[in-house]
């Protein structure tokens, strides 16, 4: 057994509860205590749920038709998504929990990891965090905290599903019996970033729940798996060893940002950064068989220095469920263009890919003309989106994509001392000179 005593590090995850169908009850405040659904795109089924519609067994992914009696009924309310809100109050909640920490690590549009290490008392500021969040914005919330990510993500969700705790579940060490005695019960399919393809692979090998995996030899995990498990078995033994950019994609959303290596107030600098992360997001999306139905698009200042601070996100609908790469990077461009303000140096920017759905053949018109048309078109776009990314798989990433960055932009990493990618990059293989 390998055990590395960590606990001086402190994560918090906040998360929205019910994010969606709480906005919605922001501003009509009959649906509390009802059961309400917000549909996606076009109406076309259930994307989110109150707890209440949760209760009635009514699943993800319901089709307008079938439910559309009972609300005729006034059994349930229903809701057409509204991103343009739900991004709003989104901001508001993240501003609000930049109060409780320097750093704060937007996870999802309803969810973020707050860094509490050295803070006096983690229950209170979580207790204060499950106070104010909601008296300010209308949204409730829960927070899980423990020594590290993966850990607070398993506290989360003991916050959210055990009334007794009113919202609040506090680790102080990875050793706490109870939460030993909750991993022991926890399916290794059930863990964050597990999954189900690994975790019948890992089953194979005897392990079968998350104290298991956390008690298995890490070295081993790491030669007969990966990095990942291995990081993800020290994780769950209290060692936080995953920044914002090694975990997992939250469920059904993709987000793809990073800092700067220097700030920039340019927006064509920020408009060059955001069409990366867009198209990165995109092949990510691709390769999910997904299709995205909103985006979100968030810029940052440097909260770390004293000058003029700013931070938004802005959440946007797609006319219709897509993966294509130049219609997501026009509309985030877009976004982008709406959010960003002359006087401030901005250190990040990001996209976030909202609501992922199976990618099935859209619905392109109602006239038998217009439909073949359209299909035509969109099959060319499919085809070209594919032919891009095999292209990539094969020569190397980003090796073809829309516009050109610059080398030298200042929205790109620090990598001064990054050895060439010999294998990777047409400009950088070896040279052999022979004399
Ligand atoms: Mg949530």
């Amino acid at each position: 057994m390998s055990f590395i005593p960590c606990d001086t590090s402190m994560i918090a995850l906040v998360d929205c509860n019910d994010f969606y169908a709480s906005c919605e009850r922001v501003f009509d405040p009959r649906l509390i205590g009802r059961p309400v659904g917000v549909l996606s795109n076009n109406d076309g089924c259930i994307i989110a749920r109150s707890a209440e519609l949760k209760a009635m067994n009514i699943e993800m992914g319901t089709p307008l038709f079938q439910i559309q009696a009972l609300e005729r009924k006034g059994c349930i309310a229903l809701r057409s998504s509204n991103y343009a809100l739900y991004g709003d109050l989104s901001a508001r909640v993240m501003q609000i929990l930049d109060e409780f920490s320097p750093g704060v690590e937007r996870y999802s549009i309803d969810e973020a990891f707050l860094d509490l290490a050295g803070m006096q008392s983690p229950e209170e500021i979580c207790r204060q965090i499950v106070h104010k969040v909601p008296v300010y914005t209308g949204i409730p919330v829960s927070v899980g905290a423990a020594p590290s990510k993966t850990l607070a993500k398993v506290a989360s969700h003991l916050a959210k599903k055990q009334a007794g705790r009113k919202g609040i579940c506090v680790f102080h060490s990875a050793n706490d019996p109870e939460l030993i005695n909750w991993l022991n019960t926890l399916a290794i399919e059930h863990i964050w970033g597990i999954g189900k393809r690994l975790g019948r692979k890992l089953r194979q090998h005897g392990i079968e729940t998350a104290l298991q995996l956390r008690e298995a030899d890490h070295n081993w995990l790491k030669r007969h798996f990966s990095v990942p498990v291995k990081r993800t078995a020290m994780e769950l033994n209290g060692t936080n060893c995953l920044t914002l950019d090694d975990t997992p994609d939250p469920r059904q959303n993709i987000m793809c940002s990073r800092s700067f290596q220097k700030a920039t107030n340019s927006l064509t600098d920020l408009k060059e950064a955001i069409r990366f992360h867009a198209q990165t997001a995109c092949q990510k999306l691709r390769k999910q068989n997904g299709l995205a139905q909103a985006i979100l698009v968030s810029v940052r200042t440097n909260s770390h220095r004293f000058e003029p601070q700013h931070k938004e996100a802005r959440a946007w609908a797609l006319p219709v469920a897509s993966d294509d790469s130049a219609l997501i990077i026009r509309y985030a461009q877009e976004q982008l263009e709406q959010i960003w303000q002359p006087g401030f140096r901005y250190r990040k920017a990001g996209v976030m890919l909202l609501d992922i759905i199976p990618w099935r053949p859209m619905q392109l018109g109602l006239f038998e003309h217009q439909q073949k048309e359209k299909k035509d078109q969109e099959h060319k776009r499919r085809n070209l989106m594919h032919t891009l990314d095999k292209l990539n798989d094969r020569i190397g990433r980003d090796a073809i994509g829309f516009g050109l960055s610059r080398e030298q932009a200042d929205w790109k990493m620090k990598m001064a001392y990054r050895s060439p990618r010999y294998t990777t990059c047409w400009n950088e293989i070896p040279v052999v000179k022979a004399n």
